[in-house]
């Protein structure tokens, strides 16, 4: 027996701060669930009422976690954070679960983190050292514990204190006493924005969660800004310096949601972007583009577009799959991905096909995909990529695998178009998948695609 994985990539997490709302739990429930493709292993949500915090975490998906309402209702107050968390740092485990809560000097404090602290395991040793006690694996436990280190009288003295030693990748909602703040690492590299309801302020990891809750989106915080919202509203009160701005690329290729504005612009638009400047520069002599379902669709509309060739649904995607699907039989080869997609024999038998996929990872889920479009009446297949050749791992914040299992690490362009067996192959250059924004090319990270790491910490190879 064995069990079916469903993405081979994963965000580490999703994250939601909600200030001044009655039940304000319950909007951080509707923006965890908006927010559920960022995470799916747990989630939590933390409220306070101004005189308690109150918590409620679990594994697994947001609506069975708080598949009871009397849950939800249990978390009481005007405040409330939560979590949405698939592990990159520390184990699927329940004592790993966000948002992190603990009681120091200072008063109550809880945090939700979404991004990697690169320096984090020196950090620990360090703390340790000194007495620290860490109650989970989490790289984000050293937060807490470096805030309670500081001895400066105001909080967000003591935050800034301590988010000066972090490196690497977070994107944040804290909530103590009297207030919720967010920060974003000076780099900027995982997204955050700012919305508002009624006299009440939400920070989203995106802005589709926003919509869910019908707040309206003011603006992205900014790489660095630290941003109070309290009885007086939200303000800025501390930048981090910036150095360089490094936003992952990858936020628009693949993760983030096609209805979201994520780094200021809207995903859909840059992924449809995407896919005309890829078919700009990979052309191919087709009857029909199809997509690989759902996170090419947009990119493969806007080949559609650049290329003039016709868009058609040509696999079906089950949507209905849990994380632990069981394989009842070896023998049925290839079930996984049967399981997962389905050609449309009408559409695609006896046609030349282009199949826009956003990214190849270790590329035995494009090998069955191509594997099986041609056992449904294919008669050449044109695999187009939506972006460059993944050849490094990330280590703010995503699940790329090690450099050995990423199959353009090891192979040519020409032997991967062998090994998964298409008749051509095109990926997208790292120009033009930066040609798509309208920010500076050199604010974005492509260390996956370059191996030029923007921040450095513990175990990152040098470029
Ligand atoms: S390494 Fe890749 S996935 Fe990671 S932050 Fe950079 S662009 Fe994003």
């Amino acid at each position: 027996m064995s069990f079916l994985k469903t993405k081979s990539l994963k965000i580490n997490c999703g994250v939601v701060g909600v200030y001044g709302l009655p039940h304000a739990a319950e909007y951080a429930y509707l923006g965890l669930y908006a927010l559920q493709h960022r995470g799916a292993e747990s989630a939590g949500i933390i409220s306070n009422d101004g005189k308690d915090f109150y918590a409620y975490r679990g594994m697994g998906e947001v609506a069975s976690v708080f598949s009871d309402y009397d849950k939800l209702a249990s978390l009481k107050g005007y405040s409330a954070i939560g979590h949405n968390r698939y592990s990159t740092t520390g184990a699927s485990d329940p004592v790993n679960i966000q948002p992190l809560f603990t009681n120091y000097w200072g008063g109550r404090i809880a945090v939700a983190h979404n991004g990697n602290i690169t320096n984090y395991k020196t950090l620990r040793k360090n703390l340790e050292s000194s007495g620290a006690i860490f109650r989970t694996e989490s790289d984000t436990e050293v937060i807490p514990h470096l805030i309670a280190k500081r001895r400066e009288k105001d909080f967000i003295d003591r935050l800034i204190g301590a988010l000066k030693r972090l490196k690497g990748a977070y994107s944040l909602v804290l909530m103590t006493d009297d207030s919720v703040v967010a920060a974003r690492d000076p780099y900027g590299i995982r997204p955050l924005c700012l919305g508002k309801l009624k006299g009440g302020y939400i920070i989203v990891s995106e802005s589709c969660a926003l919509d869910i809750m019908k707040a309206k989106y003011i603006r992205e915080i900014q790489p660095g800004e630290i941003l109070l919202i309290d009885n007086k509203g939200p303000r800025t009160v501390g930048n981090i310096e910036i150095k360089k701005r490094a936003m992952c690329i990858f936020e628009y290729v693949y993760f983030s949601r096609p209805d979201s504005k994520v780094f200021g612009e809207n995903v859909d638009k840059i992924r449809r972007r995407l896919g005309r400047q890829l078919a700009w520069e990979q052309p191919a002599d087709a009857d029909i583009v199809i997509s690989v379902p759902d996170s090419s669709n947009t990119a493969a509309l806007g080949y559609s577009e650049g290329s003039g060739i016709k868009f058609e649904i040509g696999l079906i995607r089950n949507h209905y799959i849990g994380r632990t699907f069981i394989i009842p039989n070896q023998k049925l080869r290839d079930v996984d991905v049967l399981v997962k997609y389905n050609p449309v024999r009408g559409v695609i038998r006896g046609k030349k096909v282009v199949v826009v996929d956003d990214s190849i990872v270790r590329g035995t889920t494009s090998k069955k995909i191509v594997d099986i479009l041609r056992k449904g009446g294919a008669k050449e297949i044109h695999y187009r990529v939506s972006s460059p050749p993944l050849i490094s791992p990330c280590f703010y914040g995503v699940d790329i695998p090690t450099f050995e299992e990423l199959i353009a690490y090891k192979h040519s362009l020409t032997e991967i178009k062998g090994i998964i067996n298409v008749d051509s192959l095109g990926y997208l250059s790292i120009e033009g998948m930066l040609s798509v924004s309208k920010k500076p090319k050199d604010n974005f990270c492509t260390a996956c695609f370059t191996k030029k790491y923007p921040v450095m910490g513990d175990n990152i190879p040098r470029s």
